[in-house]
């Protein structure tokens, strides 16, 4: 049984990630300030003896013993991350330095929850991990690209400078049940709007792309990237390769709800991506990691999820 700090443990990613660790007799500990997160998320979790829950920001340093660290703690949907940019670059950079100050005291190994984002609106497609990206550094996704790039960059000096073990995955759109109907990503949207058969909002023509991965692949991800040899620090990328434009998803999204939801076009948000597509070359040669589950397959799983949230 290791003794494993989750950061944003009570997040959409987080509390999965909490199942898998505690049904595999971990004894985590769920750090999470509750800003996008919910108890609710974890509160099947709250009465088993190998958890326990701290409401705590990561920007405050921390004391706890672990053996490993996940830092998954950040706003992640564009509304929210935006709502307080100055909280959220913070988040990223002090909340990673105080995270990998933990690491270095306790000897944990460190887990890095890095974005897609850092390849910002990228000239390369697909996107491999030897791309360096192109971010705008002063627009209004940079709290969040910025900061995440910035936390890549703590992690590999702690790593050079202390001999701090860090494994860094680069996270493509992820989506699955406990997703919040008001989280204001493209998938929970979409499922929202269509089981009211409210307009379907596209932002700008729809012919972005974005790959769409299925939550139960990228946890299987997550688990082999912490126990990989520790030789093997990252960053990978993790998501599916599987390439959707908004038009596409929305009639996807349509057909599988029976909605009779018509789409609208509206402005598209600064800054916006055109394509996204990850390179998994790297995941499947030290991973031996695929994703499995198809966009249909996961669609459903998250109608069904967020259809009882919104009926019951
Ligand atoms: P989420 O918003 O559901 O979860 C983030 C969690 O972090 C929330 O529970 C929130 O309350 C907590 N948090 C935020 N600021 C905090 C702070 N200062 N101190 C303590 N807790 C704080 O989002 P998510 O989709 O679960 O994302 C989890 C992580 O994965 C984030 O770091 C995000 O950047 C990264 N990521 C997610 C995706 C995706 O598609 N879901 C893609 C790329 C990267
Ligand atoms: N998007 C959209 N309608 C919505 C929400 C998002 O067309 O109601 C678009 C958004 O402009 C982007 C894509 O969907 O091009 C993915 O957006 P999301 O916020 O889910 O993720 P990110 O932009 O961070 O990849």
């Amino acid at each position: 049984m290791a003794k494993v700090l989750v950061t944003g443990g009570a997040g959409f990613l987080g509390s999965h990630l909490c199942d898998a660790l505690v049904s595999t007799g971990n004894a985590v500990l769920c750090v999470d300030s509750l800003v996008t997160g919910s108890k609710e998320n974890i509160d099947h979790l709250l009465s088993l003896p190998n958890f326990e829950f701290m409401q705590h920001d990561v920007t405050l340093p921390l004391s706890a013993e672990a053996e490993q660290i996940y830092n998954l703690a950040c706003p992640a949907s564009p509304i929210h991350y935006q709502s307080d940019p100055v909280q959220t670059m913070k988040t990223s950079v002090q909340g990673a330095i105080n995270m990998l100050d933990l690491a270095k005291r306790t000897g944990a190994r460190f887990f890095q929850a890095s974005t897609s984002e850092v390849y910002g609106d990228p000239e390369e497609h697909p996107q491999d991990e030897s791309y360096w990206g192109r971010v705008n550094p002063i627009g209004t996704r940079a709290c969040y690209n910025e900061g995440k790039r910035c936390a890549e960059t703590l992690c590999f000096d702690y790593h050079r400078q202390h001999g701090t073990e860090i494994k860094v995955v680069r996270i493509f759109n992820t989506y699955g049940p406990r997703m919040r109907p008001n989280d204001g990503r493209v998938v929970s949207n979409f499922i929202f709007q269509a089981l009211h058969n409210h307009p379907i909002t596209i932002y700008g023509d729809g012919m972005q792309t974005r790959s769409f991965c299925y939550v139960d692949d990228l946890m299987a991800g997550f688990l082999k990237m912490m126990n990989s040899p520790s030789d093997f620090t990252g960053p990978v990328n993790l998501g599916n390769p599987g390439e959707y434009a908004m038009l596409e998803l929305a009639e996807k999204v349509i057909s599988l709800t029976h909605s009779k939801s018509k789409v609208i076009f509206t402005s598209l948000p600064a800054d916006d991506p055109r394509r996204r597509r990850p390179d998994i070359t790297l995941a499947k040669a030290k991973l031996a990691w695929e994703p499995k589950i198809c966009l249909d397959d996961g669609l459903r799983e998250t109608i069904d999820y967020l259809r009882k949230v919104v009926y019951e």
